[in-house]
């Protein structure tokens, strides 16, 4: 099974480079020792680079001219440097072709959501001030609302983690059936292998793609190629449920249910109910139905992606809370 090599765009700290306000660093171990495996890294760190290390702790702070980044201590307003800082390394990242991003969480700089704005006098008033994304990574999500992000924090989180690999995995094979100038029987064969992994996010926008390459020629190939893209990229930011995962799971089991004996639909019934009720993970009902399709053949579910969406040594299916 082939899986391309991502590419990441990270911040910093979280590899362990020493470039916190302290000195110090986050070393994430998700990051270097799982993802890091499969991943080329893009590190960015916009506080070294603009202001040093080390140096004092900055906030937002919501002014009358709009949000600005101040020193804690100091007050110095670092806004424009910093944003010079993501106005030249967002396009640099995003001119790499990044399959998705990994940030540090609660960073003014990093944080992906809830980052504290604080009112102009200091005081920050809890859930009724407002909170928002770190200055960064809010230039890279306004230029780039396709790609996969997350913070190292909700990474914890099984379900956020299978959603964010399926994103990743399926951005790198997009980027390399596109790299390699597809043709339309490559556009047709991408568009089929992944049925069943799309479902699962969206069966109403998988059933939108359709037409796009049905309707495709050789001569408008292009630009059905970028429609798709975007149809795609909407349906990667749904996160997949038991739900969607289940009636997936039906259907694979619907190419077998004619040719299976009685015990063996007994065993895959009983299977699919505890993955539903959370007793066992995602992978026991996949190897009930893999055991279905080494034994009884299907050219079509053999190389559906939906199967091996990412390496398995991962094993984000093997954990129960991988699925709401
Ligand atoms: S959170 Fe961002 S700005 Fe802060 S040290 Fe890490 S990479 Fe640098």
């Amino acid at each position: 099974m082939h899986f391309p090599r991502l590419k990441i765009a990270v911040s910093d700290c979280l590899r362990g480079t020493e470039c916190r306000y302290n000195g110090g660093h986050a070393q994430d171990d998700f990051v270097n020792h799982h993802l890091a495996k499969y991943a080329d890294f893009y590190p960015f760190c916009p506080e070294a680079a603009v202001i040093g290390t080390p140096r004092e702790t900055i906030r937002l702070v919501e002014e009358q001219q709009g949000v600005r980044v101040k020193g804690h201590k100091s007050a110095t307003d670092y806004t424009e440097g910093l944003k010079a800082y993501g106005d030249k390394m967002v396009p640099k990242l995003l001119g790499m072709h990044l399959d998705a991003a990994v940030v540090k969480s609660k960073s003014p700089s990093c944080g992906i959501e809830r980052i504290k704005v604080y009112q102009p006098n200091g005081e920050w008033h809890g859930s009724k001030d407002p909170m928002t994304s770190g200055l960064f990574t809010g230039q890279l999500r306004e230029q780039a609302p396709y790609l996969a992000i997350e913070d190292e924090g909700r990474l914890q989180d099984a379900w956020l983690r299978e959603n964010f690999m399926l994103h990743a995995f399926t951005s790198a094979r997009w980027r390399e059936l596109l790299e390699a100038t597809p043709s339309l029987a490559d556009f047709q064969i991408f568009h089929r292998d992944h049925k069943y992994l799309f479902m699962s996010k969206s069966e109403v926008i998988y059933r939108e793609m359709g037409p796009l390459v049905a309707n495709t020629r050789a001569d408008n190939l292009e630009d059905q190629l970028q429609a798709y893209q975007e149809k795609m990229f909407e349906l990667l930011a749904h996160r997949s449920t038991k739900g969607q995962v289940r009636n997936v799971l039906d259907h694979v089991y619907g190419y077998f249910k004619e040719q299976i004996s009685a015990d063996e639909k007994d065993h895959y019934q009983q299977t699919v109910q505890e993955f539903i009720q959370g007793v066992i993970p995602l992978i026991a009902v996949i190897k009930v139905l893999e055991q279905f399709l080494n034994h009884y053949g299907s050219d079509y579910l053999s190389t559906q992606v939906f199967f091996h969406p990412y390496p398995a040594d991962l094993a984000l299916r093997s954990e129960v809370s991988a699925f709401r």
